[in-house]
């Protein structure tokens, strides 16, 4: 295949790309929107299975995308300058391997060509994650996880 057969995010660095493109690299895995705790000590970061209030469960998408921003003023700002910082993002996340110099995995939307892939794989938080709503703020440390990216065992590509 020549250069430019190749798909865009292979051909195009992440600062190059359309904003058409960069949020059609969102997999809608849901994992970014998982709360998370810090230990004031050592700073580190615990994942939780409890999603943001915004988080549309079923779908995996933000509820008020557009204002996300102001709604949730920790909802992370992912961006080519940003995506370095975010080290807590999961491994799956296209704009974490495209950062490092990986590709898309075979489940990613813009590979198999259907939405559904990313849940279908195991990837998504869809069938473990629950909403925050309703949990007391002291309870929010029995909802932690060791791993995100790993609740579901994955489906691999048959
Ligand atoms: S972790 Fe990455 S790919 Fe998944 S929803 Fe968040 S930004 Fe999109
Ligand atoms: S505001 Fe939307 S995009 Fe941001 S963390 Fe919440 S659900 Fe996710």
């Amino acid at each position: 295949m020549s250069h430019v057969d190749q798909p865009f995010w292979r051909r195009k660095a992440l600062d190059q790309l359309s904003q058409d493109e960069w949020e059609s690299l969102c997999d809608g895995c849901g994992l970014c929107c998982l709360l998370k705790l810090e230990d004031e000590d050592t700073t580190e970061l615990y994942h939780t299975r409890l999603t943001c209030r915004l988080l549309d469960i079923g779908s995996c998408r933000c509820s008020d995308y557009q204002n996300r921003h102001t709604s949730v003023s920790d909802c992370a700002l992912v961006t080519p300058d940003t995506v370095d910082e975010l080290d807590w993002l999961p491994a799956t996340c296209a704009y974490r391997l495209l950062a490092e110099g990986a590709d898309l995995h075979w489940w990613h939307p813009l590979v198999s060509g259907d939405r559904n892939s990313v849940h279908e794989a195991g990837i998504s938080v869809r069938d473990w994650a629950r909403p925050e709503t309703g949990v007391p703020q002291d309870q929010i440390d029995r909802y932690v996880i060791r791993d995100p990216s790993r609740q579901r065992p994955r489906r691999e590509r048959e």
